[in-house]
């Protein structure tokens, strides 16, 4: 049975992470996005009002929320401003690695202190000279006795400034590709850990992101989260739950962007009229609705398929290409409505643009995703139609007259259908012999 409604405690849950939005969020946005500073008082707040952290599980006291829980939430957030509503995310990007692994003891260590003593985990896989390729990563782990050395940088970690522990991908053997790959937990405070500088970015600004630098890094065995060979399996099953999310922001942004535009059409005049009473504006905001709500659909669908514990890769990759792909259609068309207040900053469509183009690239960017499902459709999926050189397609009345069982051959070639007990001796259309049909 399908059923697209909330529960009563998801609708309480979106309530208060709505209503925190619009008290905690959306008046301090701007500012963050014009210094490029760290939101930490805000993750903090979101922290005591129980907003971040909801999927630590049960079992180590957390509140073990869903995907969908996450989805609905960070919808509310990213509304109000994506790049805080990535840094909010983030706790849950850094420990989804964590709660994938089979490392009991490391959850039983971890888990409780990020809930109890407000700390912040980070996840990073990419580096300076990677990112999509994450087979490719060349960050060293060399076993020393019952330790790892890490020797290597990790690029682009959000929250990687504030944190105090990272989800970090390594390598054993950077030739061997995949079967190198292991995944630690790293403390921020062991030594050898160095933190860059905070990376300016286009929009997003009130997330942070830097660089981090690991020298002879030593790394207890207890703190794998992977060792060697299983890393690029758990990376990638860390990004089937976490893209969903990304849809997420995506849907925020758009849905804010047409919500404002809404506003403004009904407001700003031209030839003596409201531009709301204009078709061509209408069809924008028609566009725009109906890419917001397929983009939720697809989300909330890969959430779900999170929750049921389903392999969520497919589900996950459908919805962060469209749903990113669509917000920044939507964001853009918003701004076109604003015409040229929307290309100032005493908007909020502008910033919503900045910030909405990084949705296709974080999170393995939309060529990434593209490769994910090209490779589904064309390898696994079970197709309903018959294979092409099996398909019977009539065009003669006498054809869909004939007996039924009467015996079929098909050229692989044309696709010209031909009926008797034999194949002809050659096609009438396109002259190929009678090894060019098949019976059907
Ligand atoms: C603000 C920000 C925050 C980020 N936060 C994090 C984080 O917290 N943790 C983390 O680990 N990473 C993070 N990233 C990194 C992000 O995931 C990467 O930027 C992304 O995966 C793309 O990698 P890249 O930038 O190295 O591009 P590249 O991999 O170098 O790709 C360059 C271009 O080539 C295309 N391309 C690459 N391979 C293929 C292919 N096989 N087929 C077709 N096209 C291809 C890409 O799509 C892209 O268009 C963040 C990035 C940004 C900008």
């Amino acid at each position: 049975m399908l059923n697209f409604e909330l529960t009563p405690a998801q609708l309480d849950l979106q309530k208060r992470a709505r209503d925190f939005a619009a008290r905690e969020i959306l008046p301090v946005a701007w500012y963050y996005d014009n210094n490029d500073e760290t939101p930490l008082k805000v993750i903090k707040k979101a922290y005591d009002a129980g907003l971040i952290n909801t999927d630590i599980p049960k079992q180590y006291g957390g509140p073990g929320m869903g995907l969908v829980e996450n989805v609905v939430l960070t919808e509310e957030f990213a509304a109000a401003c994506p790049g805080l509503a990535t840094s909010l995310f983030d706790n849950s990007l850094g420990m989804e690695p964590l709660r994938l692994c089979k490392n009991e003891a490391l959850k039983k260590k971890y888990f409780p202190r990020i809930l109890n003593d407000f700390k912040l985990i980070c996840f990073a896989t990419s580096e300076p000279t990677m990112g999509s390729d994450v087979s490719g990563l060349r960050c060293l782990a060399e076993r020393d006795g019952d330790d790892y050395i890490l020797n290597g940088t990790k690029y682009w970690v959000t929250n990687g400034g504030l944190a105090d522990y990272f989800s970090i991908f390594a390598t054993t053997d950077p030739d061997s590709q995949h079967k190198g790959i292991c995944g630690f937990l790293v403390e921020k405070q062991w030594p050898g850990v160095t933190i860059g500088e905070r990376i300016p970015k286009m929009g997003q600004r009130g997330s942070n992101t830097v660089g981090i630098h690991f020298k002879d890094v030593r790394v207890p065995r207890e703190n794998l989260l992977a060792p060697p060979g299983e890393g690029f399996v758990l990376a990638m099953q860390t990004f089937a739950h976490t893209r969903p999310a990304i849809g997420a922001f995506a849907v925020g942004a758009a849905r804010s962007a047409m919500e404002y535009a809404i506003d403004y059409a009904k407001k700003r005049r031209a030839f003596g009229t409201k531009i709301a009473d204009f078709q061509a504006i209408q069809h924008k905001i028609a566009d725009m609705y109906q890419k917001v709500e397929t983009s939720r659909l697809l989300v909330w669908r890969a959430a779900w398929e999170a929750d049921q514990q389903r392999d969520p890769t497919v589900a996950a990759s459908v919805s962060k290409l469209y749903a990113t792909e669509a917000a920044l259609e939507v964001v853009n068309e918003a701004l076109q409505i604003f015409a040229g207040y929307g290309y100032t900053r005493m908007f909020p469509v502008e910033k919503l643009l900045r910030d909405t183009r990084l949705f296709r690239i974080y999170e393995g960017t939309s060529e990434v995703q593209r490769l994910i499902l090209s490779g589904y459709a064309m390898n696994a999926y079970q197709p309903v139609m018959p294979p092409l050189e099996d398909l019977a397609i009539h065009l003669d009345k006498e054809v869909i007259n004939a007996e039924p069982g009467a015996i079929a051959w098909r050229c692989r070639i044309c696709g010209h259908v031909h009926y008797g007990d034999e194949a002809p001796a050659e096609c009438p259309y396109c002259f190929f012999p009678q090894s060019a049909f098949k019976k059907v």
